[in-house]
């Protein structure tokens, strides 16, 4: 049995200070009781805090996660006991939801020693909710691990973001972003203008290629590129109007030809 890429954090491009001080910490057993990790939206916070959560509870004997014991093989399935998942729909996360998380815990018994929380968008969080977590970051049972992230530590309470080890998600540079982009298969005659408008956010940019294949404006932009060329110039007109009808895509629309001229 191979070690699944997918899991580990030397796959993860870039963010190398952060993943070198979570990997020392599991090398060390140091792992603390609260962290947050923060950055815009497209960061890679939720890759990071998945990974770091799998190599919390990996029982692999050397790299974690190892991608390969039971507990990553159960948490690839979303399926580990001892990991709960909090990602907020629409709205707020309330009082209820933090009470429900404690409930859990406390009632279904542990599969290994360690049990993580991750709550995605914490700053999602009422101040009730908060100041309910906060109980918990200011006793934690050994071995539970909150794994926090929000778009900036000041989003959170002070004494929530106080009592966590904050890391800060930097955009990837240009160099990093064509790794990442060439390892999820974009065609190298796309790779600059993702690169450009992507901003370093591999979130984005994963976004922008979904579009790419999914966007049929987008095909009609190239069927229509490809008609000027062979002199049928009536298409440009045929596409102004279909563009005029897509009112809340016009943007969208306008970066597609932006990127072909
Ligand atoms: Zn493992």
């Amino acid at each position: 049995m191979t070690n699944n890429p997918k899991t580990m954090f030397n796959n993860i491009i870039g963010q190398d200070q952060i993943k070198i001080a979570l990997t020392g910490a599991i090398k060390r057993n140091e792992v603390g009781h609260a962290y947050l990790f923060a950055g815009p939206g497209g960061s890679g916070k939720r890759t990071i805090a998945e990974t770091f959560a799998r190599a919390i509870l990996c029982t692999g004997e050397e790299e974690k996660p190892c991608g390969v014991c039971k507990s990553c093989l159960l948490t690839q399935k979303h399926h580990h006991p001892d990991l709960m998942h909090v990602v907020p729909d629409k709205g707020n996360i309330k009082i209820e939801t933090v009470r429900e998380m404690m409930r859990y815990f406390a009632d279904v018994p542990r599969l290994e020693h360690n049990r993580v929380i991750i709550i995605e968008n914490s700053s999602r969080m009422t101040v009730q909710a908060q100041n309910a977590l906060l109980k918990s970051l200011e006793e934690p049972e050994p071995g539970h691990v909150f794994i926090l992230t929000a778009e900036s530590a000041g989003a959170l309470l002070p004494t929530i973001a106080s009592r966590c080890q904050c890391f800060k998600l930097t955009p990837l540079n240009d160099t990093q972003m064509t790794a990442f982009l060439k390892e999820k298969g974009c065609p190298s005659d796309r790779v600059p203008a993702v690169i450009e408008e992507s901003e370093g956010l591999p979130g984005h940019a994963c976004q922008m290629m979904e579009e790419d294949t999914h966007d049929p404006l987008r095909d009609l932009a190239v069927s229509v590129i490809d008609d000027i060329q062979k002199g049928k110039r009536s298409s440009l007109f045929d596409f102004a109007e279909k563009a005029a009808s897509e009112d809340d895509r016009g943007i969208g629309i306008m970066k597609h030809l932006l990127r072909f001229f």
